[in-house]
């Protein structure tokens, strides 16, 4: 049986082969890989990590994987540790874009490839490709899906409907990308008073959370429900992440919504995670935007085997990601809005996600 990734694995495989860009041969099977993940508290990491490690040994490569468990010091000290054992090329989902200059530094002397992963690494020179989802419409997404579930996009609602926005972490450049692809959205009805936020917090440093932390946007979400909904109901809630989005409901729940006719307002998220699916399913959150890391991780072994064997991998995207240092070329992979109409098909029919996961 083929499924669904497979295919779209082999479409993926064959237009990045037919670019004849790719590094044709893979490793002779002495060269090593190292990968720097961020942290297994959310299991999209989980899942990067072990098919990161599975497409590299496709190509034939050694690999080693590191967690940093949110840790911008120890992420230094593994790739450290990575450069000093040798790896032919590093793999690197940073935790702090910012933090990783002096060790990349190390990395170009030892002339080891960087490719950034997921999230742009900033200000350092050093980086030689960057493999990633179109970051941008992963919150043009989130902002399509609240302004239609509210009726604001057929007519079928008016409004004014109450809104709270959250962002993601500061130092990750990722934050800025979906905040504003929210915001494209979304600010125009704030500035027409069909959406309004009523803690008057709408820029995007007012509403960041550190770490992408779910505990800290419970926090927050039950600052906002005691400040300012009292007497008021929030209708939508633009959350960037699902590990967040979870935090925010049980707020939401401690204050009573979800309870009878005290709906929970709409909720977006993102990295079609297990719990929030499971959420999904059970009508608590709306929405989340799905990333196949499977996919991430293939067009990021392309680039390895290519940069290893001195090729220059395909890139679909030459201008978008400046670092501050350099632009890095890019290949942006589609995310896909997903809820409770077309999980099932998308999710356990692509085989991201199993049935019995869900249960
Ligand atoms: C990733 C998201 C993820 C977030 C929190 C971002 O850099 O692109 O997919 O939700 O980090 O882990």
């Amino acid at each position: 049986r083929i499924t669904v990734a497979a295919a779209l694995s082999a479409a993926l495989s064959l237009s990045l082969a037919a670019c004849g860009e790719s590094g044709d041969v893979g490793s002779s099977g002495d060269e090593t890989v190292g990968i720097a993940m961020p942290t297994t508290d959310s299991p999209r990491w989980i899942s990067d990590g072990r098919s990161m490690v599975d497409q590299v040994k496709g190509f034939g490569y050694g690999a080693t994987l590191k967690y940093a468990e949110n840790d911008p010091k120890a992420q230094v000290e593994q790739v450290q540790a990575m450069i000093d054992d040798g790896v032919d090329a590093l793999v690197i989902a940073a935790v702090d874009g910012r933090a990783l200059t002096d060790v990349l530094r190390k990395a170009k002397s030892a002339k080891i490839p960087v490719i950034s992963y997921d999230r742009l690494i900033l200000g350092s020179p050093d980086v030689d490709y960057y493999a990633t989802f179109d970051n941008e419409q992963v919150g043009e997404l989130q902002g399509d899906f609240l302004v239609e579930q509210l009726g604001l996009v057929n007519g079928s609602a008016k409004g004014p409907f109450n809104v709270e926005l959250f962002a993601g972490s500061a130092d990750d450049n990722n934050t800025r990308f979906f905040f504003n692809g929210a915001m494209k959205v979304l600010k125009p009805y704030i500035d027409s008073g069909e959406l309004v936020v009523k803690s008057r917090q709408t820029k995007m440093d007012d509403v960041t959370t550190l770490r992408w932390d779910g505990v800290r946007a419970e926090k927050r979400m039950n600052e906002l429900l005691d400040s300012h909904y009292a007497n008021e109901r929030v209708d939508a809630v633009l959350s960037p992440y699902d590990g967040m989005s979870i935090g925010i409901i049980k707020a939401l729940k401690a204050h009573g919504y979800g309870d009878g006719d005290r709906r929970l307002p709409i909720i977006t998220g993102q990295d079609a995670e297990i719990p929030s699916v499971k959420s999904i399913i059970a009508g608590e959150q709306t929405q989340t935007v799905y990333k196949d890391t499977r996919e991430l991780a293939l067009i990021t072994s392309y680039m390895v085997n290519a940069v290893v064997h001195g090729k220059s991998p395909a890139v679909n995207d030459k201008s978008t990601y400046d670092n501050g240092e350099k632009i890095v070329p890019a290949y942006l992979l589609e995310p896909v809005s997903i809820d409770k109409e077309n999980y099932k098909r998308v999710l356990i029919g692509g085989d991201y996600l199993k049935e019995s996961d869900l249960r």
